[in-house]
């Protein structure tokens, strides 16, 4: 056995922070090594509002850091990666004795001028009894404000962040659970299990990033060794998907009688996702289940809106997730900052740095941050450079996804319009690379159910480190949503049985 591989920077955590702080630091020249302990954002970051927002409501906690941070995020995520964000206008309907139009004006007249906007199109308001908005709504509500914000595919965002890193030369390792981290002669040594086989291996570092989202404490704890930490807040939100409650692309923003708000937002053509909610969670985020009570709150917020009520029975699908929220002391959970907090530790030795909080909307400037820290470190080695790079297969114009979808059907005409325009949401421009040399349908290899073939899995397995059916149904794609229990089997059988080719490699 030869000596353990060293690297300059080492990263706990496969969400969106430690894929976006790989991808920052491994584009910088740094050697980069990362591990996650289950597949590439298993964590908080699939299970999120999917909104890339500068939020309309922190505005309400006089969080206008974040906010200005975050509206200036908006359209440039959407540059670097216009076929996973997209932008989206929100429909926030006016209901007396809620907050106040005054108010609300105030806080859009902000979202308009304080966040850079240049594409995206201001606020307006909207007549609810003529416009097509008001359609699916009870006749309650004459008014209301229409603004932008953005969509982001969440898990995806990840996986192509860390795609990314790793064709810059990242070590990206996943299923792969750091055991234990302690400092050895200036430098950290670190235990990683491999959690399909059990294999443990030591890798060594120069810097440690912990950059787990809600397991951080759990980590500084049982990984580093510090007992009694307490530096986040964990806040479980859980959404609910339900049959197209509406024909429109726009997305709705309701407030609630108790102050909290929810969104009913266009979900995977056929559906409409409504959340979330807001409540102090214990336990492993890994667990993290809707309860009943969630449930009925859900469908009760959004049946004080729509005309044709939600009922559990529209439910298809539900998903929870837990926020690590940086504990300033705030009583209640919506009251929590959602801003992020970035804490050195290098008092013993080889610095460890720890990033608390965060959304995934501020991924790319936390890591920013992250490497402004790093560089105190261990020397400057390169400018911030992400905010003109696009992601993989983001290489096209923000407003350019129709004709890209347009053309992948013309170059492959085989593909029904409906797969072209999933191929390029997905893939963007890489879908070319996924279809290779296909020219018909039965080129694809075999179709498992809703349009998912084969060369796609096997493409999914070999560059973007899916190992199971989940990975591919419900994070790198959403088809567990489009497929039946026996088709789901089937994929499930093709995947224990087939050579699928995952190889991965670090860099192609
Ligand atoms: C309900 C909800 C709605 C949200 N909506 C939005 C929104 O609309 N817009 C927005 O911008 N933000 C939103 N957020 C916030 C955003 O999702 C999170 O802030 C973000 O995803 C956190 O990412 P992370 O990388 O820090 O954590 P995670 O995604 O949880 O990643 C941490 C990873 O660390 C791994 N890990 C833990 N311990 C170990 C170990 N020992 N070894 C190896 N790996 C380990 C875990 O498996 C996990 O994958 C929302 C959050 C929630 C919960």
């Amino acid at each position: 056995m030869g000596a353990p591989q060293t690297y300059d920077i080492f990263i706990i955590g496969g969400g969106i922070n430690g894929c976006g702080i790989a991808r920052d630091a491994a584009g910088r020249g740094f050697s980069v090594g990362l591990a996650e302990m289950n597949d590439l954002g298993s964590g908080t970051s699939s299970g999120s509002t999917k909104l890339i927002h500068g939020g309309l409501r922190y505005l309400e906690h006089y969080e206008f850091r974040l906010v200005r941070e975050a509206l200036m995020e908006r359209e440039v995520l959407w540059r670097n990666a216009p076929h996973i964000i997209w932008p989206m206008r929100f429909v926030l309907p006016y209901a007396k004795g809620l907050r106040p139009a005054w108010l609300i004006r105030l806080g859009l007249f902000l979202y308009d001028h304080i966040g850079g906007r240049k594409l995206l199109p201001a606020t307006r308001t909207l007549d609810m009894r003529r416009d097509p908005a008001g359609k699916p709504l009870k006749p309650l509500f004459a008014k209301a404000f229409e603004y932008s914000d953005g969509w982001v595919n969440d898990a995806r965002l990840v996986v192509l962040n860390a795609r990314d890193a790793a064709d810059r030369g990242a070590d990206i390792r996943t299923r792969t659970r750091v055991i234990a981290a302690r400092r050895e002669n200036g430098l950290w040594a670190l235990l990683l299990e491999d959690q399909r086989t059990g294999k443990v291996e030591e890798m060594h570092t120069r810097l440690l990033i912990n950059a787990t989202g809600p397991w951080v404490d759990h980590v500084l704890s049982d990984v580093v060794g510090k007992p009694g930490v307490h530096n986040v807040r964990l806040v479980q939100g859980s959404h609910i998907v339900v049959r197209k409650k509406f024909a429109d692309p726009h997305a709705y923003f309701f407030q609630n009688k108790d102050g909290r708000i929810i969104f009913a937002i266009p979900y995977e053509e056929d559906f409409t996702l409504i959340g979330t909610t807001d409540r102090d969670f214990d336990g492993d985020p890994h667990d993290v289940r809707i309860s009943e009570a969630e449930t009925e709150y859900l469908c009760a917020a959004a049946s004080e809106y729509f005309a044709e009520p939600v009922r559990h029975d529209d439910i298809v699908w539900t998903y929870s997730a837990v926020r690590p929220l940086y504990d300033d002391g705030a009583s209640k959970a919506q009251e929590a900052t959602r801003d992020y907090v970035l804490k050195a530790d290098a008092d013993a030795g080889a610095p460890l740095i720890n990033a608390f909080g965060g959304k995934i909307t501020t991924y790319r400037r936390l890591s920013e941050s992250m490497l402004e820290k790093i560089e105190t470190h261990l020397g400057k080695r390169g400018k911030p450079w992400t905010a003109d790079a696009p992601l993989p297969g983001g290489d096209f114009f923000a407003t350019g996804f129709a004709a890209e979808a347009a053309k992948l059907q013309r170059d492959y005409p085989f593909l029904s319009s409906a797969l072209s325009r999933r191929l390029i949401r997905l893939y963007g421009t890489r879908a070319r690379a996924l279809l290779g040399n296909a020219a018909r349908l039965e080129d694809l290899g075999r179709d498992f159910g809703a349009e998912l073939h084969e060369t796609e899995i096997r493409y999914l397995m070999q560059h973007e480190w899916a190992e199971t059916a989940e990975d591919i149904l419900w994070r790198r794609t959403k088809r567990g949503l489009h497929m039946t229990p026996d088709q789901v089997t089937v994929l499930e059988d093709f995947l224990q049985s087939a050579d699928t080719g995952r190889h991965n490699a670090a860099a192609e």
